[in-house]
């Protein structure tokens, strides 16, 4: 059923009896071309780039629970391709120039919201960082403002400027960047993919692979096997778990990363604002809710649940930041499992099993990441050659030293 503004007054006039669903949830088959693991914004959008551009239908997504409840469902929703190095920048500004013609490709509405995100500084020496990020994206096409404090002031003039801690001095600022609706994104590639003939399979999980010698040439699953010419990988923070299951370890560790909501208040936020003397950020929802989240929980896990010490620091990075949202309750709060990689840059690749496929290493940054990674994960699936914006993803760069080292901080996924 295509989308439209007839369909709905169609709808509205027939009292919204007629929808249909808006995707099929498939049995399984015996085969396919391709399996892709995980029902995420990364394997969904990977079989809709898979059947719409290299005309592969043959596809299941295989996803244990239902789709969209991993971190896809979990994220605080922020896009943007503020990056500094050669390796990702182009690549995440492919992927805004695809959320900006999601809707249209999807006929679904995700909710794009290019409302600006704003990184702030509180140093010479950040400003200087922040100058260099800038001039890195523009150099690459991509829009960058630096602005000085009266700059921030006008855009957010409820921070603390003047008596914090760390005093506003200005900001980065990415217009073209914003928020769009995670579940929406999920339905919408599924929507898209189901149409096209792609499978989407629930309730079925992953718990082995079948293989012939190297070669994997399916999986075992809680409905039975199946199998493919290739399989594709897209679990995020599940990811070194699934891999072992094909005897691989992957330089991947999983750790928490919450999430927070407060109760709806009028309009406070205009984009996503970041701060620059400890790790938060923030928006406003449609509905009124300050979205807020931090760093990721200090030690490993597999839960998607965090404890109290992150809350209680990502609570003090935003009073420190703006002190007037001291009394705004907090409605709710979250985790999910990021799969953080040794350099903070992800994997799109072949792993060293023929026939099995790599996409991961998002870390907390990989929601932004959905289309193009989709888009580029199908591409290598299809041709079996890296797509020309995602080459410096190689799952030998951990062995090469070509590390993409966007933080700064080397090879220690705590510190990111
Ligand atoms: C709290 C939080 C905030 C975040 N904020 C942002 C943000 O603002 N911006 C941003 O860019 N990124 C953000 N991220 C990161 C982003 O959400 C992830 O990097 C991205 O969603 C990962 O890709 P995915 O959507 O495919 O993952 P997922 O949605 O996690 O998909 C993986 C799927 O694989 C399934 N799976 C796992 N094991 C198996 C198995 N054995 N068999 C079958 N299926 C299996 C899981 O159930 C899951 O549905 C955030 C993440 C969290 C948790």
């Amino acid at each position: 059923m295509h989308y439209s503004v007839f369909s709905l007054m169609k709808q509205a006039l027939a009292g919204h009896r007629g929808w249909g669903p808006a995707w099929r949830d498939a049995a399984p088959k015996p085969a396919y071309d391709v399996i892709v693991v995980g029902g995420g914004g990364h394997g969904l959008a990977t079989a809709h780039y898979l059947a719409k551009v290299h005309g592969i239908s043959r596809v299941a997504v295989v996803e244990k629970g239902w789709i969209g409840s991993g971190n896809a469902g979990r994220n605080t929703t922020i896009i943007r391709s503020n990056y500094l190095l050669p390796g990702n920048n182009p690549f995440y500004e492919l992927s805004m120039k695809l959320w900006e013609g999601l809707e249209q490709d999807l006929n679904y509405n995700t909710m794009v919201s290019q409302r600006g995100v704003l990184n702030l500084y509180h140093s010479d020496s950040q400003r200087d960082a922040y100058a260099r990020r800038g001039n890195a994206m523009r150099m690459h096409g991509v829009d960058a403002e630096l602005l000085d404090q009266e700059g921030v002031r006008k855009l957010v003039p409820f921070m603390d400027f003047d008596n914090a801690r760390f005093p506003i001095q200005g900001g980065l600022l990415q217009r073209r960047g914003g928020t769009a609706r995670h579940d929406a994104v999920v339905w919408g590639y599924a929507r898209a993919a189901s149409e096209r003939g792609v499978d989407i399979i629930q309730n079925c999980e992953v718990t082995g692979f079948l293989r012939d010698g190297d070669r994997v040439i399916g999986v075992e699953t809680t409905r039975g096997p199946i199998r493919a010419n290739k399989v594709g990988m897209a679990v995020a923070g599940n990811t070194s778990k699934v891999a072992r299951l094909a005897g691989l370890r992957l330089p991947i560790e999983s750790h928490v990363l919450q999430a927070f909501v407060s109760e709806a208040i009028k309009p406070f936020i205009a984009g996503v604002v970041t701060f620059g003397a400890g790790h938060f950020y923030i928006s406003q929802s449609d509905k009124g809710g300050l979205v807020f989240g931090g760093d990721i929980d200090g030690y490993n896990s597999y839960a998607q649940r965090g404890n109290l010490p992150i809350v209680e620091d990502v609570c003090e990075g935003g009073m420190a930041l703006m002190p007037a949202i001291g009394r705004v309750r907090m409605l709710r709060s979250w985790g999910g499992i990021m799969d953080m990689s040794m350099d903070g840059s992800p994997i799109i690749d072949h792993s060293p099993m023929p026939g099995l496929y790599l996409n991961t290493g998002w870390c907390y940054g990989g929601f932004k990441a959905t289309p193009a990674s989709g888009y580029c994960f199908a591409h290598l699936l299809a041709s079996d050659e890296s797509h020309a914006t995602a080459r410096a993803f190689r799952l030998d760069r951990y062995a090469t030293g070509h590390l993409i080292d966007e933080r700064g901080v080397g090879a220690q996924p705590n510190l990111h």
